[in-house]
C-alpha cells in the first residue's frame, strides 16, 4: 500500500525527476481523454486532481459557481505545481471544466492543449463523431511529438491499459467477499496511482500487490457494506471518516473509481474507433444519455458487491451530478436501496456535520 501511496502523495516530485530524465507528460481530465493516444507517443499521462484546500489564487481567476474542485485544480496549476506539465488536455464534460480549460491555457500556457468535444447522446452518428474527434486528437499530438502514431503502437498501449483494467477489476473482485481484505479508502488510492503512474509500473505493482493480499484478511468491524456514487471524490480520507463509522465502501460508481476502468478496449480494425466506442460507451457520468449504460453499472455494482445502501454526494455547483441525484435516488429505490444525499465541498471543509449524518443513515440501516 505504500507505494501506492507514495506515488500520489510525492506525484508532484516523482513527476518533475521523470521530466528531468526527457520524460514528456500531459495532463488530462476527465474520463473521456483517451491516454493510449498520449502512451503511444511515448507521453506520460496524468490525471490532474486538485489538493489545494483553500483557493484564493483560483478565485480570482474562476467565477463565484466554479466547483471546488476545479477550483482546487486551478490553485494547484497556479502555485506551480503544475508548471512540469508539457501539455494540458480536456473534454468538454461539463462548463466548469471548460473554464478551466480557458484560463489554464491563458495563465499557465503549456506547451501543448487540447480540447475534446464530447457528445451528449450515444448513438452511430455521435459514435463517428467522437472518432474523428480522436483522430484530430492524434493528429495534433503527432504534430506535437513529431512522431507518427502507428496502428501497431496504438494496440500495443490499448493492451497496457486492457492489463491495468483487468488487474484493477481483480482488485475490485476481493471486495466483493463478506470480509474484503481492503478498504474503501485503500482503493481508492490504488485507482489514483494508477492514473499518474506508467501503466507498465503500475501493472507490475499491482500484479505484486494481488499476489501479496491473497487470502483475504478477516476484517469484522464494519456492519455495513456501502457504495459511494457522485461528484468528482479523490480524497481518501472522506471514505476513511464514512468507514471509521462502522461502515465498509465495497463498490462506487466513480469517476476516480470504477469508471476508470471497468470495461475494456475491445479491439477493432481501427484501433482509434475501437477507442471512442470504448469511451463513449463505457460506464458512464451523467453527461450522457441515455443512461441505459450507467444503469446497467450502478445495478452491476449493487448487486455484485452485495451492497446494502448508499452514498451519494454531490460538490456544491456540481449541475452534472446534483442534476442527477433525483434519478439515481429512484432507480436505486427500485433496487431496493436506501440513498443518502451529501453536498460537499471538494475541501475537507464540513466533515464534522457529515460524520454525524453518515452515522444516523447507518443506524437507520441497521433498524
Ligand atoms: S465535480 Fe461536477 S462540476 Fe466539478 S468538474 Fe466534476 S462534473 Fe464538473
Amino acid at each position: 500500500m505504500e507505494r501506492f501511496r507514495e506515488a500520489y502523495v510525492n506525484r508532484y516530485r516523482n513527476l518533475k525527476g521523470r521530466q528531468g530524465q526527457g520524460q514528456k507528460i500531459i495532463g488530462w481530465m476527465c474520463l473521456y481523454v483517451p491516454e493510449e493516444i498520449l502512451a503511444s507517443a511515448g507521453i506520460l499521462p496524468v490525471r490532474v486532481m486538485g489538493g489545494a484546500e483553500r483557493t484564493p489564487l483560483a478565485d480570482a481567476h474562476l467565477y463565484t459557481n466554479a466547483c471546488s474542485f476545479v477550483r482546487s485544480c486551478l490553485e494547484e496549476a497556479l502555485t506551480n505545481n503544475y508548471a512540469f506539465l508539457d501539455g494540458f488536455v480536456v473534454a468538454n464534460t461539463c462548463d466548469h471544466i471548460r473554464r478551466l480549460f480557458d484560463v489554464w491555457r491563458q495563465y499557465i500556457k503549456p506547451p501543448f492543449t487540447h480540447i475534446i468535444s464530447l457528445p451528449h447522446k450515444v448513438d452511430d452518428p455521435t459514435l463517428d463523431f467522437y472518432t474523428q474527434q480522436l483522430k484530430s486528437f492524434k493528429e495534433k499530438v503527432e504534430g506535437f511529438t513529431g512522431q507518427t502514431i502507428t496502428d501497431e503502437a496504438l494496440n500495443k498501449s490499448i493492451e497496457v491499459h486492457n492489463q491495468t483494467r483487468k488487474l484493477l477489476r481483480q482488485l475490485y473482485e476481493l471486495r466483493t467477499a463478506d470480509t474484503p481484505p481492503i478498504t474503501g479508502a485503500e482503493t481508492l488510492e490504488i485507482v489514483k496511482a494508477a492514473m499518474i503512474m506508467p501503466k507498465e509500473e503500475f501493472n507490475a505493482l499491482l500484479e505484486g500487490f494481488l499476489k501479496e493480499i491473497s487470502p483475504p484478511k478477516a476484517d469484522t468491524d464494519h456492519r455495513i457494506r456501502l457504495m459511494v456514487l457522485g461528484s468528482e471524490l479523490d480524497n481518501p480520507d472522506y471514505l476513511k471518516l464514512v468507514e471509521e463509522s462502522g461502515a465498509l465502501i465495497v463498490a462506487d460508481d466513480l469517476c476516480v473509481g470504477s469508471r476508470y476502468f471497468w470495461n475494456p478496449v475491445v479491439p477493432e480494425q481501427d484501433p482509434i474507433r475501437a477507442l471512442a466506442r470504448r469511451y463513449l460507451t463505457n460506464a458512464p457520468c451523467p453527461r450522457i444519455r441515455p443512461d441505459t449504460n450507467r444503469k446497467r453499472h450502478l445495478k452491476e455494482m449493487v448487486e455484485r458487491f452485495r451492497v446494502a445502501g448508499a452514498i451519494y454526494e454531490t460538490i456544491k455547483f456540481c449541475d452534472i451530478y446534483g442534476v442527477y441525484y433525483p434519478m439515481a435516488k429512484a432507480y436505486l429505490a427500485e433496487l431496493g436501496l436506501p440513498i443518502l444525499g451529501l453536498d460537499r465541498e471538494y475541501s475537507m471543509a464540513g466533515m464534522g456535520q457529515m460524520k454525524t449524518r453518515v452515522q444516523a443513515f447507518l443506524e437507520s440501516l441497521e433498524g
